[in-house]
């Protein structure tokens, strides 16, 4: 059976920015949306335009030079932030204008103060404006499972005869069980005339911490969009979490027949550099991408997975992009592969501080002849402070056994932890002995 081709709609910059702590200026928006690209995600809702200059200017940054993905603006389902949005995606390749109107009767009674006709009416003609501009047109009518079912099929079939392209269930306060969410696509779907010409997509939150089994369930009742973020970043307990959506499919094709275009292997670095922009760390247990993810404390894990890792591993730390813990830099490594090496670890800095880095890489290099990751770790905390260290290094993975699972070869031993202990501080580390292990891996960074 062919796998469903699901859309992947990352509102980290939008529904994630939202959220508290998680601001983001537009050079720092810009650098996510780069990072979302190489992802390989199929949406980037970049920001909401007429909520701020920044958004708009954010939004209209990311649509001039982001190319590949739709881009996405937000606005509410009013003339002028439908015509703010549009004029902020007017460079994009792929535009869409996202219009939302909340359903539920108390929001319509208490936050907008209109009647269920009004509504309807407010969806429609915003839905035409928009269509009018744009030819890809998203609607959400917010608070959907807590709005009258009948109403919100009809809601739903005024926006497709209006020309939505896409629309879009929010679970907007995350009070939808799984079954029931699944429940309520599968009722759209028979009984909206027309809707097979729509994409049906799925926005969860997390306050039950059922975002992702909600975004799964809709999935399985045939919704074809899932809006999630890095790291579950969003409102309150945050949105699905885009890394545990990917991999449920990556890891059980034979529960779950559906496949995304995400780069797995991008999912540890987006979240690194999500949290090293945002100062916002990743819980120690998060799925996929904690520090702790694919760590394996327990004597009898422990002997477990060196004699296979399979024994308690159902997928390779590599395969969602944990670097490789025994991977080595050596003096002869170039500022390219430090870099390089940088950014695998989440770090991103300007040509003078990789100079400073380098310039101490080198020395250590000198002296230990393998520059490992905890090292550099060390280097870049030495050199630059608490500020650019994103929460969750991957030095601090307790058991480097659990980054080289799957690559082929001999478990390195357990590496130091980090911080470092005194006597072995850069200046006088001894030589790791798996450190003489060269792999391919090494000789890439070598030769670049
Ligand atoms: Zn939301």
């Amino acid at each position: 059976m062919e796998p469903a081709r699901i859309t992947i709609f990352d509102t980290t910059l939008r529904d994630g920015e939202q959220s508290p702590g998680c601001s983001m200026n537009v050079p720092e928006k810009l650098r996510m949306a780069h990072q979302l690209d190489r992802l390989g995600v199929d949406v980037i809702e970049a920001g909401f335009p007429i909520a701020s200059e920044g958004d708009f200017a954010a939004v209209q940054a990311i649509a001039a030079v982001i190319r590949r993905p739709i881009i996405a603006g937000l606005a509410r389902a009013c003339r002028p932030d439908i015509e703010r949005a549009w004029q902020a995606l007017q460079d994009a390749s792929r535009p869409r204008i996202h219009v939302f109107l909340a359903t539920s009767d108390i929001h319509l009674k208490y936050k907008l103060r209109i009647s269920r006709q009004q509504c309807l009416e407010q969806a429609r003609d915003a839905v035409r404006l928009a269509k009018s501009l744009c030819q890809d047109v998203e609607f959400s009518p917010e608070d959907a499972t807590r709005t009258d079912l009948e109403f919100l099929l009809q809601i739903v079939q005024a926006v497709v005869e209006a020309g939505a392209t896409t629309v879009n269930i929010p679970d907007t306060v995350g009070y939808s069980m799984p079954a029931e969410f699944g429940e309520l696509i599968q009722t759209i779907r028979q009984r909206v005339p027309g809707i097979e010409k729509v994409t049906i997509s799925a926005h969860c939150h997390n306050d039950l911490g059922l975002a992702v089994a909600n975004s799964l369930s809709a999935v399985a009742a045939g919704a074809r969009q899932v809006e999630c973020t890095i790291n579950g970043i969003g409102e309150r307990a945050g949105n699905a979490s885009l890394e545990e959506i990917v991999m449920a499919a990556r890891v059980r094709p034979d529960r779950y027949v559906y496949k995304t275009e995400v780069v797995s292997e991008q999912l540890f670095p987006v979240s690194q550099m999500l949290s090293e922009i945002t100062g916002v760390p990743v819980q120690p247990n998060k799925a996929i991408i904690g520090r702790n993810a694919f760590a394996h404390e327990a004597g009898i894990h422990q002997d477990g997975m060196l004699k296979n890792p399979l024994t308690y591993e159902i997928m390779t730390p590599r395969s969602v992009g944990v670097p490789d813990s025994t991977l080595v830099l050596g003096k002869h490594s170039g500022r390219h592969a430090l870099n390089l090496r940088c950014e695998q670890l989440g770090f991103q800095f300007e040509r003078r501080e990789l100079d400073e880095i380098y310039r101490k890489f080198v020395v250590l290099a000198d002296k230990i002849k393998h520059v490992e990751d905890h090292h550099l770790m060390e280097l870049i905390r030495e050199t630059h402070g608490g500020r650019r260290i994103p929460p969750a290094p991957v030095a601090d993975l307790p058991l480097a056994i659990a980054a080289a699972a799957g690559s082929g070869r001999d478990y390195p031993q357990k590496p130091l932890s980090f911080p470092l202990p005194a006597e072995f501080s850069p200046s006088g580390l001894p030589l790791n002995p798996m450190a003489e292990h060269h792999s391919e891996q090494e000789d890439y960074l070598w030769g670049v």
